[in-house]
């Protein structure tokens, strides 16, 4: 049996992964700080504590456990606070995967899924965009993931780490069978603010910005559900540990769609009132961004299930709905 360390496993896409991977007969042992995770979302597998600026916490987790892979969901993740707060994400994104990178060569464990963004091209030259589209970041955050993703370059060409990096447009929705979803603290995402305020634990949701070069002037996104992107990780590691070479795959579903767009689906979904108020644009925001997917389809053989952005807001509302009933 394989030994697969998720770094990270407790937040939103980690926690999803860890679930599919206990499913599919792999041992998981999950490292993660807590500082944006939740215990409660880590489904099974072994709970390690610790942090990436820790060398101390890698040595302890590599010296206990003979792990086969890692993967590396740890990061800071949010555009706008990027922009004004760098030092931190330069720091954990960068810095602290430095750490686990070096850490990994130490123990001679060479295979790694990273967790990379479309946030990487900035504004595209072509839509949709493939994997060989000019990266031209424009926030420190996609900067924080498009540099990671040289480092692990060269980390192959020097040390034979082989890395694939999953380049995810917009994650969202939740577990089918509801036992997971999203929620971060403070949640910035577009899909849940938008069904909180739907089922009455927000006012209002705020749409940043209304003057983009768009058809309804706000910004297009590629939402992919959150089952759809574990799939693909899934299908990644496989070929990673049967001696795959390093790639990297952008993952989206190929179909945009305007914050107006996703709130009017939204409203159908839950059929309930969504109050709109109209704001200024969020620093770091491109204004339309949509995967050209098709090499995924045809090396890892992905196939998403949930391509549908009504399907991915009912998920995501079930859960919701679960977690409001929990606040009740
Ligand atoms: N967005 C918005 N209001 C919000 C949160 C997000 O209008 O309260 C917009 C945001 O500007 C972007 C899209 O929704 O165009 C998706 O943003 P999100 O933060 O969900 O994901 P990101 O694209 O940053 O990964």
């Amino acid at each position: 049996m394989k030994t697969i360390l998720v770094v990270g496993g407790a937040g939103y896409i980690g926690s999803h992964i860890v679930k599919q991977l206990l499913k599919a007969g792999y041992h998981v042992v999950i490292f993660d700080n807590l500082s944006t995770g939740y215990r409660k979302a880590v489904l099974g597998g072994e709970f390690f504590l610790g942090d990436l600026a820790n060398r101390d916490d890698l040595q302890r987790v590599f010296q206990t456990y003979s792990i086969d892979a890692v993967m590396h969901f740890a990061s800071f993740i949010q555009v706008g606070e990027s922009v004004h707060q760098p030092n931190k994400y330069y720091q954990n994104n960068v810095v602290n995967t430095i750490n686990l990178l070096d850490i990994m060569l130490a123990h001679g464990v060479k295979a790694c899924i990273f967790s990379s963004t479309a946030a990487i091209f900035g504004e595209p030259q072509i839509i949709p965009i493939d994997e060989k589209h000019p990266k031209n970041p424009a926030n420190p955050y996609g900067r924080t993931k498009w540099m990671v993703e040289q480092i692990l370059a060269d980390y192959d060409k020097a040390y034979d780490l082989r890395a694939i990096c999953l380049r995810y447009f917009n994650a969202a929705g939740a577990d089918p069978e509801c036992q997971l979803g999203e929620c971060h603290e403070p949640e910035t995402h577009l899909i849940p603010l938008v069904l909180q305020t739907a089922s009455g634990r927000r006012k209002s949701i705020t749409v940043f910005g209304q003057k983009y070069d768009t058809p309804d002037g706000t910004c297009i996104r590629d939402y992919v559900h959150i089952q759809d992107l574990c799939q693909a990780h899934i299908l990644a590691l496989e070929q990673l540990l049967q001696g795959a070479s390093s790639a990297e795959y952008n993952l989206g579903n190929g179909e945009g769609f305007s914050v107006r767009e996703v709130i009017e689906t939204a409203q159908q979904v839950t059929q309930r009132a969504i109050n709109v108020i109209y704001g200024d644009n969020r620093a770091g925001d491109t204004a339309r961004l949509v995967a050209d997917a098709r090499k995924a389809r045809q090396e890892l053989g992905w196939n998403p299930q949930f391509a549908d952005l009504k399907t991915i807001i009912q998920h995501a509302w079930q859960w919701e709905l679960q977690q409001l009933k929990a606040t009740e």
